[in-house]
């Protein structure tokens, strides 16, 4: 049998002698004497708690470096902020240019995650002048910002076939964590070493963290709305005992049906094969379930699947007793939200604005940018998604990548006769330097074609 440290944890912080699995039919009720040293012992081999001990060492920094502040804010102004963008803020959204009308969403662009997370490396690299500074991934899914940090001699760790090469990192280096964050297994690693943890993970993701704490606490299974090899999932799913991974309606719905109707065990766990805990029994764990999210998944999915899920209790334990098998916070950042809301009012509004294209800048790897080309797409508005200026060539083609994740390159402007009328965004990680390009390039197009 297999049982939670989270449970355990439960009766020691209860200061009491028996601990219960709660609600978990699966997992059988337990009861079990704990000794204070049993119970010490739990406490300091909780994931949650150990992942605490880790944060409070010297040498965990997660606050940055006010001496070379006001450098580091001097230097993100110099290489991100565009006029272009300010201007088009300050005239209501709208701007015509060389034959080019855009539209730019009303919430788009750099997040306070994203730039505090920038900030602090930044900062990290300068408090540190003399150390090899390492990062664990990229710092966050935009080219240009990885490509700073390669310039700023920050070394990125190799990904090998047996995971990463941490094998560089020596005595006294300073370890870079995204924003994104790193999973229990890296913060253990660094906690062992003795080297300097620059942490600049998004206080959202760490909410996300905080819910599957919750649920462990409460024997329940995490659910989690991702992608599950994502590095912002990677992490979380490292911080739980037994958890799945769904990473659309379709996935959650095979969960549902197994629920309510069982099924083949072992076909089951074919196809999730990576994306479930060691030793995970559909039988026994999917009983009690708590839902959480990637922070950047398409928010209206997140909400269906969580109203499946609900549905799906009450179907199975009946309208008094799903609430006690089902547990839900919104782990959504408000970030993503407002981005996809803006984008939604562009479409909602396209025939109106009468736009030809919506155009969606950001790194191909980021989860958030993905997932605002997803809202023009899935309304059947022509939409695009770059991650550089130079998608946009000088012969008219855009190379682009598709909602299947495919790299294409295809005819962009279609009618250079008349005036072009677009509506623009950008993903929470996306500079509004790279906005501006990708504009002027389409501006400098649009102008060459009528001379
Ligand atoms: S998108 Fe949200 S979770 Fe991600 S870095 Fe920005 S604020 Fe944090």
């Amino acid at each position: 049998m297999k049982f939670s440290t989270s449970a355990i944890l439960l009766a020691a912080m209860a200061g009491s002698v028996s601990a219960f699995a709660p609600m978990n039919a699966g997992r059988t009720t337990v009861s079990l004497a704990m000794s204070t040293e049993a119970a010490e012992e739990a406490r300091k081999t909780s994931k949650k708690n150990q992942r605490l001990d880790f944060m409070k060492s010297d040498q965990f920094y997660r606050n940055g470096f006010k001496e070379v502040r006001t450098d580091v804010e001097d230097v993100m102004n110099d290489q991100f902020k565009s006029s272009l963008v300010d201007d088009l803020k300050k005239n209501e959204f709208v701007m015509e240019r060389d034959g080019v009308k855009v539209h730019l969403a009303s919430d788009f662009g750099f997040c306070w995650g994203v730039e505090r997370s920038i900030a602090l490396a930044y900062e990290a690299v300068k408090h540190f002048p003399d150390r090899k500074v390492h990062i664990t991934n990229e710092l966050i899914h935009n080219p240009e910002v990885n490509d700073n940090l390669h310039e700023m001699n920050v070394n990125f760790i190799e990904k090998t076939e047996d995971g990463k090469d941490f094998s560089v990192v020596g005595d006294k280096d300073v370890v870079i964590l995204p924003a994104f964050g790193a999973s229990f297994e890296e913060m253990k690693l660094f906690n062992e070493k003795d080297v300097e943890v620059v942490d600049t993970t998004c206080p959202w993701v760490s909410k996300v963290w905080n819910t599957v704490d919750k649920h462990q606490k409460s024997g329940l299974t995490s659910v989690i709305h991702g992608k599950y090899a994502h590095e912002e999932t990677v992490a979380t799913t490292s911080f739980c005992e037994d958890y799945i991974c769904v990473k659309d309606m379709k996935e959650a719905e095979m969960v549902a049906d197994y629920i309510l109707n069982g099924g083949d065990k072992e076909e089951f766990l074919a196809y999730f094969k990576n994306a479930v805990s060691e030793g995970f029994d559909p039988d026994t764990m999917l009983d009690n379930l708590g839902l959480a999210n990637q922070t950047t998944m398409y928010k209206k999915e997140t909400r269906a699947i969580g109203q499946m899920l609900q549905k799906t209790m009450m179907e199975k334990f009946g309208p008094v007793d799903a609430d006690k098998h089902y547990m839900e916070f919104d782990t959504i950042c408000d970030a993503t939200q407002e981005r996809q809301d803006a984008v939604h009012e562009l479409v909602e509004n396209a025939d109106k604005l009468g736009l030809d294209f919506i155009l969606v800048v950001g790194g191909w790897d980021s989860s958030n940018t993905a997932h605002l080309l997803e809202i023009p797409q899935n309304a059947g508005v022509r939409s695009f998604h770059i991650n550089r200026a130079e998608c946009i060539s000088a012969d008219n083609t855009i190379t682009h990548r598709t909602m299947s994740g495919e790299i294409v390159t295809e005819p962009f402007i279609l009618d250079m006769n008349k005036d072009v009328v677009m509506g623009v965004t950008s993903g929470a990680s996306t500079p509004d330097a790279a906005v501006q390009d990708s504009l002027s390039s389409i501006f400098m197009l649009k102008k060459l074609s009528s001379e």
